[in-house]
């Protein structure tokens, strides 16, 4: 599809493109395996010779064609799905680095990621350094090492609200011969293209806005095909070397600016698994083809919600960065000038008791792990996404102890905002 069309008409109309006599709408492809005439045939998938599905733990057609919608909405020029927001994560760290390797991220960032990160890769050899993304960029880069293989940060922090110089991150990576690895879940494609900005690789956790109904969890890896692997050869041995697990192909000379999803297909998920359910696709799908319609009113529902928040007397503090007064403003105009996101942090004067008897006090906005779909939800990340971090680490991450999130919904705002008022009462 032409990726010059705008944004809205992407959302509705890429990615699925039926040939003559097809259906319409894109089907789901419910089939583990896919049928060949000859031996032969099937061999040279198998060798990554000719491209084709053969079985769905690496590539399904449903998903594919999901992929390549978002790969159009970001601007980039190849993508894939993955089961969830994590596993795109560690998906497009672990393409780059292994064992012995380690990679530079921005200390505001989702708990789950944190943990994955700080435990979890640590546990297989690769080290990330955490730095305070607002340090200047002599500060940021004494944290890279000769070993050192991408920079990661999220376009804006979840849960701290925290917008992302994604400019000043570009050039400190590529000063260093590395890429920038942004996780742009919380603006979408709608509202920021991190590409634009010199981002390399995007991701998403696609359970948030992209599905935007609360039904399916799952994971993307955009490539934007600008970053020169073979620029920085010695670095990126696994894309630029032999690969032995298919005789002797090197994934930068057979594939150029497919390189880097093609290995990550080709080997992460050949051997870790980690495939997105064809009927998730679908079903992300559909939660695409409104995107455009929803994000606007998530952040126009949620700029109006912070503002009341702002003007309340219980309110010690709200951050939600299209506030003129929040330190990320200028930096949200910039990257973000239609809107962030619908996702405001906040405090309450009183002690972390009242936080939670207000939360309890709710009716129509539900306390629930999630955020980012069209019900307007809330949690208290100390308590719950974020319980295995300790103190020191929560605010390292932006997470004040009595930070409470709210994800502002598609409902009406009044409704919304007389359910907080109410609430406040209780406390
Ligand atoms: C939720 C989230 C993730 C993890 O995604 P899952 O789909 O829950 O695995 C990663 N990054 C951000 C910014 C998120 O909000």
């Amino acid at each position: 599809m032409d990726t010059k069309l705008s944004k809205e008409t992407l959302c509705v109309q890429a990615g699925w493109e039926p040939k003559n006599g097809e259906p319409r709408v894109l089907p789901i492809y419910q089939s583990t395996t896919f049928k060949y005439d000859t031996s032969e045939q099937m061999a040279r998938l198998f060798d990554l010779k000719d491209s084709g599905y053969f079985y769905t733990r690496l590539q399904n057609p449903t998903n594919d064609a999901v992929a390549s919608k978002i790969t159009a909405l970001e601007g980039g020029v190849a993508g894939m799905l993955t089961s969830s927001g994590q596993a795109a994560n560690f998906y497009a760290v672990f393409n780059i680095c292994e064992a012995g390797d380690h990679f530079v991220c921005s200390s505001t960032i989702y708990g789950g990621t944190f943990n994955l990160f700080a435990v979890t890769m640590k546990k297989l050899g690769i080290e990330c350094t955490f730095i305070d993304a607002e340090a200047s960029e002599e500060e940021i880069s004494q944290a890279f090492r000769p070993n050192t293989k991408c920079l990661f940060g999220e376009t804006i922090s979840n849960p701290g609200i925290n917008v992302l110089d994604i400019e000043k991150f570009a050039r400190i990576a590529h000063k260093h011969g590395v890429p920038l690895i942004v996780d742009n879940t919380f603006a979408t494609p709608i509202n920021c293209r991190p590409f634009e900005w010199g981002a390399d690789i995007v991701t998403h956790s696609t359970t948030k806005y992209m599905d935007g109904h609360a039904t399916c969890v799952g994971g993307a890896i955009i490539d934007s095909g600008n970053f020169d692997w073979e620029a920085h050869a010695d670095k990126f041995p696994g894309l630029t070397q032999p690969d032995e697990s298919y005789h002797g192909l090197t994934y930068t000379k057979a594939f150029g600016k497919m390189a880097y999803i093609t290995k990550a297909t080709a080997q992460l998920m050949r051997d870790l698994g980690s495939i997105q359910s064809p009927e998730n696709a679908f079903l992300l799908n559909l939660g695409l083809e409104t995107l455009h319609l929803r994000v606007p009113r998530h952040c126009e529902n949620a700029q109006k919600v912070a503002e009341w928040l702002e003007k309340n007397p219980k309110v010690k503090w709200v951050n939600y960065c299209g506030l003129k007064s929040n330190k990320y403003y200028e930096l949200a105009q910039k990257y973000m000038p239609n809107g962030s996101c619908g996702v405001i942090a906040f405090g309450l004067k009183g002690s972390r008791e009242e936080a939670i008897r207000f939360m309890d006090s709710l009716k129509l906005v539900c306390i629930v792990t999630h955020v980012a779909d069209a019900r307007t939800c809330v949690l208290h990340p100390a308590s719950h996404t974020h319980r295995q971090l300790s103190d020191e680490q929560l605010i390292e991450a932006g997470v004040a102890p009595d930070l409470i999130r709210l994800s502002v919904g598609i409902e009406n705002v009044n409704d919304i905002i007389s359910d907080l008022e109410q609430a406040m009462k209780c406390i």
